[in-house]
C-alpha cells in the first residue's frame, strides 16, 4: 500500500465519494419521491415538475456537508447552475433576495 492512500486529500475524496453514493441511494427512496412529488424547487419555490428537479446538498460536500435527509433538497436547474457558479456569499445574497420577495 502506498503512503498516498493515507494523505488527507484521498481520505476526503473517499469520504465525498461515499457521501455521493449515499445521496444516489436516497434518490431511489420513497422519502425523495415524496419530496419531489410536487415538482417544487426548495430554493426559489418555482414549480418545474419533478423530472426537472435535481438533488442538491444545501451545504456542499466540499464544504463539509453530508448526504443526510436534512441536507438534501430538490433544486431546479436554474438554481443548481446559479449555486454552482456563485461564491457562497453570492448564493447567500440570492437566497436573501428570494426570501424578501416571498415575504
Ligand atoms: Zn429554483
Amino acid at each position: 500500500m502506498n503512503n498516498e492512500y493515507f494523505s488527507l486529500d484521498s481520505i476526503d475524496e473517499a469520504l465525498i465519494r461515499a457521501e455521493r453514493n449515499k445521496a444516489r441511494a436516497l434518490r431511489k427512496t420513497r422519502w425523495w419521491q415524496q419530496k419531489t412529488a410536487s415538482g417544487t424547487c426548495w430554493y426559489c419555490g418555482h414549480k418545474v415538475g419533478f423530472h426537472n428537479l435535481t438533488m442538491d446538498h444545501i451545504i456542499p460536500l466540499a464544504r463539509g456537508g453530508r448526504s443526510t435527509k436534512d441536507n438534501l433538497v430538490p433544486c431546479c436547474k436554474e438554481c443548481n447552475s446559479k449555486k454552482k457558479s456563485s461564491l457562497p456569499v453570492e448564493w447567500d445574497e440570492y437566497m436573501e433576495a428570494l426570501h424578501q420577495r416571498k415575504a
